[in-house]
């Protein structure tokens, strides 16, 4: 028996990176896939070629994860294709860096609502079809950087610390109605997220690494397959870092 045999995802920016990984590993655990992207239509196409090949169902839906009315319209969508949503992964996110004396309004809310604002749009048309399956997880997918700041990431830092305190109310709101909800906080994994930094920048943050290396998307996917599957029946509101042990 697979691990998620049976289950729908919903996991937003799927197009790539994270979020393409965590597609297919759930995938091979046999969860139906409704996944999010917005603007590569091909690469969205791609991906729901490669879910299909592994035997499950799988929509891909051009929505931008910072709209209310998106989210809305998306989950209802969902909910006609799939009919139900018994996991969510909130990943979609962005960076616009920059020191907050030079840093723009517009920097700040787009990595607000595109982080934060994002999940929150979810999360309220998710809810009340959870409540009535009678279960649920939702990930959302934070940062160490919210755990720790950066400089010149005051805009990230603070979704990404907004969506613990989100998702820890979140989980004491819903525990008593089975609908688990956790944080996943990568360190510095290798995707096109971290592909503009330099060599001599990632050689310096290698060396506070202690396993020594960056981690691979999958090495995301798999901890949310364990926050996703009855494998973590007993864990919620909690926060789990895959940053081989940068934080510790
Ligand atoms: P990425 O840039 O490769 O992928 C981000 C995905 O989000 C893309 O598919 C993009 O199209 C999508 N996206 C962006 N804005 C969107 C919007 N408004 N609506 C819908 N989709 C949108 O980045 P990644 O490294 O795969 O990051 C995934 C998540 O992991 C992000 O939330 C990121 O903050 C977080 N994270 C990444 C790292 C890292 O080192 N890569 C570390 C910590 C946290």
């Amino acid at each position: 028996m697979k691990l998620l045999e049976g289950k729908t995802a919903l996991i937003t920016g799927a197009s790539r990176g994270i979020g393409q990984a965590i597609a297919l590993r759930f995938a091979e655990q046999g969860a139906h896939i409704a996944f999010t992207y917005l603007s590569s239509a091909e690469k969205a196409m791609a991906l729901e070629n490669q879910l299909h090949a592994q035997g499950v169902r799988a929509i891909g839906y051009r929505s931008d994860a910072a709209s209310f009315t998106e989210a809305e319209k998306l989950v209802n969508n969902v909910l006609m294709e799939f009919q139900h949503v018994d996991i969510v992964v909130n990943n979609a996110g962005i960076t616009r860096d920059n020191l907050i004396l030079r840093m723009s309004e517009q920097q700040w809310d787009e990595v607000l609502n595109t982080n934060l604002k994002s999940a929150f749009n979810i999360c309220k048309q998710v809810i009340r079809p959870m409540m009535k399956s009678r279960g649920g997880s939702i990930i959302n997918i934070s940062s160490i950087v919210g755990l720790t700041g950066n400089a010149g990431q005051t805009n990230y830092a603070a979704s990404k610390a907004g969506l613990i305190g989100f998702t820890k109310s979140l989980a004491k709101e819903l525990g008593s109605r089975n609908i688990r909800c956790n944080v996943v906080a990568p360190g510095f994994i290798e995707t096109d997220m971290t592909h503009g930094l330099t060599e001599e920048v990632k050689a310096q943050y290698i060396k506070n690494i202690p396993l020594g290396r960056y981690g691979s998307p999958d090495e995301v996917a798999r901890v949310c397959l364990f926050l996703a599957s009855d494998l973590s029946a007993y864990v919620t509101g909690q926060v789990l870092s895959v940053c081989g042990g940068l934080n510790s």
